[in-house]
């Protein structure tokens, strides 16, 4: 459990996804430390399941923004080699094309000079 958690923390570098998972760990833990303390098995089990309903949520949701990360940077990666590329907007149909290429892929246009 302890190095998913360094894992994270090493793979997102992000402190609020490892403060999610912190949270969720203390959430279940303190919620299993209440139903121990209480002496009854019925009200152990009821917050053994609420400690892991509450966590689980509290994960859920580290995954969802850590995915959303993961999307943007894969977003940004795809306009950054788009750049690299040299993209050029073609004058006549205004089509973006590469810049490599000596006529419009769309329309044929030929720019002068080419
Ligand atoms: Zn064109």
């Amino acid at each position: 459990m302890l190095v998913t958690y360094f894992r994270v923390l090493e793979k997102e570098n992000n402190v609020l996804l490892l403060f999610l998972y912190v949270l969720s760990g203390l959430f279940f833990v303190s919620f299993l430390i209440m139903g121990w303390m209480s002496g009854s098995i019925f009200i152990l089990v009821r917050d053994i399941i609420f400690g892991l309903t509450g966590g689980g949520i509290l994960i859920a949701l580290a995954y969802i923004i850590s995915g959303q990360d993961w999307i943007m940077s894969q977003m940004y990666k795809l306009e950054e080699s788009n750049v690299k590329k040299g993209y050029i907007t073609c004058p006549e149909c205004e089509k973006k094309y590469e810049a490599e290429r000596n006529s419009c892929p769309y329309c044929a246009y030929r720019p002068k000079g080419r």
